[in-house]
C-alpha cells in the first residue's frame, strides 16, 4: 500500500504520566540530574533520552517532532518557533561563506528576502530560477552550490516543484535538496520522492486556527543533530525555539489535519472548476488548464486532493482591494495574510506576502497587481460561498 501519513500519525501512541490519553506537558526550562557525570554526557551529546536544557530539546518538543517525521516520512524532525525559524537555520547550517544556493523563483517573500538580501552580507549568493523547468535548475549549479531550495507548492504563484526530477539534479551534483511543503502537507510527501530535508511554516495548515507561528525541519537524524549539536548547531545557537506549551497544542491540532485538508481540497477544487467555467482567470494545480497538474498528480496522495490554495487573477489592484473588502463586508471570509484557516483568507500577494520581490521581478514571474491570492476556509456549504462570491463579483463589475 502507498505511502499514507494519516495513518503514520494515527499509529504513533503516547500516553502522559498518569496514563493521560495526551502526552504531559513539560512545563521545564531546566532539568536535574542524578549525577554530575551524566550530565557532562549529556552536554556532549552522548546520553539519549536525557534532557538538559529546553532550548536544546524538551519532551513536548519531540512529541511534536516525531509526529511530523511520521508525517513526512523522515528519520526525525525538530519543531522550532516558526517556519522562518526553521528555514534559516537549514540554510544557515548547510551554507559559509562563499556557498551558493539554487532556488525558485516564486518562494514565500520571507524566505525570498533572506536569500537576496540578507545572506549576500555571510557571502552565500542565490540563483533564484524557474523551478519547474528541471534543465534552468541544473544549468545554475556550480561547484559552490550546496543546496537546492524549493516549495513543493509555490508561494503565491501555486507552481508545482518535479521532486523526482530535482532530487535526481541533486544527488548527481551531491547538493542538499530542501523543500518547503507547507502549502502541500499531507497531498506531497517530499522526502518519498527524494527531498533529503522538508520543512513547513506549523502557523498554516497544519495548526490551523490562526493562533500561533510555528515551523519544523523533517530530515536524518545526523542533520537533526547537527541541528541540535550545542557547539556548532545552527537550531541550537540561533536560538528559534518552540515553547513546550505550544508544541502541545499544536500535536492536538495536527490530528485533525487528514479532515481538514480534504475539506480545504474539496472546497477549493469546486470554487475553482465554477470560476474556470465563468471564464475568469483562475489557477489551481487540481485543474486540468494548470501546467503543473500532471507534475502534481504524479506525486500526489489523492485522498487528500489538491490543497486549499487558489488564486484569481481580476484585472487590476483597484478591483482586487474593492473585491475583497466587499467579500469581507459580506462575511466570506477575512482580508488577512497567511493561510489554512477554517474561513478563508484573502490577500493581494504583490502588495502584502510578496511586497519584498521588487516590481520589476514581480512582473517577470507572472506576479501581476489583480491577484488575489485565496487560502479556502472549511466552509459547510461551499454552493452557498460560490453564490456569494459571484454576487460580490457582479455587483463591482469584475
Ligand atoms: C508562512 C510561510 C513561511 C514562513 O513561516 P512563519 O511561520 O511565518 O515563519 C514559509 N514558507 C511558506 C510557504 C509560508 O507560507
Amino acid at each position: 500500500m502507498a505511502f499514507d501519513p494519516a495513518n503514520k500519525i494515527q499509529d504513533l501512541q503516547y500516553f502522559g504520566e498518569f496514563g493521560g490519553v495526551n502526552p504531559s506537558v513539560s512545563d521545564s526550562s531546566t532539568y536535574t540530574f542524578l549525577s554530575a557525570k551524566t550530565m557532562f554526557d549529556t552536554f556532549e551529546g552522548n546520553t539519549e533520552g536525557c534532557y538538559l536544557y529546553s532550548r536544546h530539546s524538551s519532551p513536548s518538543n519531540l512529541y511534536l517532532g516525531e509526529a511530523l517525521a511520521a508525517m513526512e516520512g523522515t528519520e526525525t524532525a525538530n519543531v522550532t518557533s516558526s517556519g522562518m525559524g526553521a528555514i534559516t537555520s537549514v540554510t544557515l547550517q548547510l551554507c559559509e561563506a562563499g556557498s551558493h544556493i539554487v532556488s525558485g523563483r516564486t518562494v514565500y517573500g520571507g524566505t525570498y528576502a533572506f536569500m537576496k538580501n540578507f545572506l549576500p552580507r555571510f557571502d552565500i549568493q542565490t540563483s533564484f530560477t524557474d523551478i519547474t523547468s528541471p534543465e534552468k535548475v541544473e544549468a545554475a549549479i556550480t561547484d559552490k552550490t550546496r543546496m537546492i531550495y524549493c516549495e513543493a507548492v509555490s508561494n503565491p504563484l501555486l507552481e508545482i516543484a518535479d521532486l523526482k526530477a530535482l532530487s535526481e539534479i541533486a544527488k548527481r551534483h551531491n547538493i542538499t535538496l530542501v523543500i518547503d511543503n507547507t502549502f502541500s502537507p499531507l497531498s506531497i510527501a517530499p522526502a518519498q520522492h527524494g527531498a533529503d530535508v522538508v520543512i513547513h511554516s506549523l502557523t498554516k495548515f497544519i495548526n490551523g486556527s490562526s493562533d500561533c507561528v510555528g515551523g519544523v525541519v523533517c530530515g536524518t537524524k545526523d542533520f537533526c543533530l547537527s541541528l541540535k549539536d550545542v557547539n556548532s548547531g545552527a537550531g541550537m545557537l540561533l536560538g528559534s525555539t518552540m515553547d513546550s506549551l505550544r508544541a502541545a497544542s499544536i500535536l492536538k491540532n495536527l490530528r485533525t489535519l487528514h479532515i481538514r485538508i480534504r475539506k480545504h481540497s474539496e472546497n477549493a477544487m469546486f470554487l475553482a472548476t465554477q470560476f474556470e467555467k465563468d471564464g475568469m482567470r483562475v489557477v489551481y494545480p487540481g485543474l486540468e488548464s494548470h501546467p503543473g497538474h500532471d507534475t502534481m498528480k504524479k506525486q500526489l496522495n489523492p485522498e487528500y486532493g489538491f490543497g486549499g490554495m487558489m488564486t484569481l487573477d481580476v484585472g487590476s489592484l483597484g478591483k482586487a482591494n474593492a473585491l475583497m473588502e466587499r467579500m469581507q463586508n459580506d462575511n466570506l471570509g477575512y482580508l488577512a495574510v497567511s493561510l489554512g484557516f477554517y474561513k478563508t483568507l484573502f490577500s493581494a500577494p504583490g502588495t502584502s506576502t510578496s511586497s519584498e520581490i521588487p516590481e520589476e521581478e514581480q512582473k517577470q514571474m507572472g506576479l501581476t497587481d489583480g491577484l488575489i491570492r485565496f487560502s479556502i476556509g472549511l466552509d459547510q456549504d461551499i454552493a452557498r460561498t460560490y453564490d456569494k462570491m459571484k454576487a460580490c463579483m457582479k455587483a463591482l463589475g469584475v
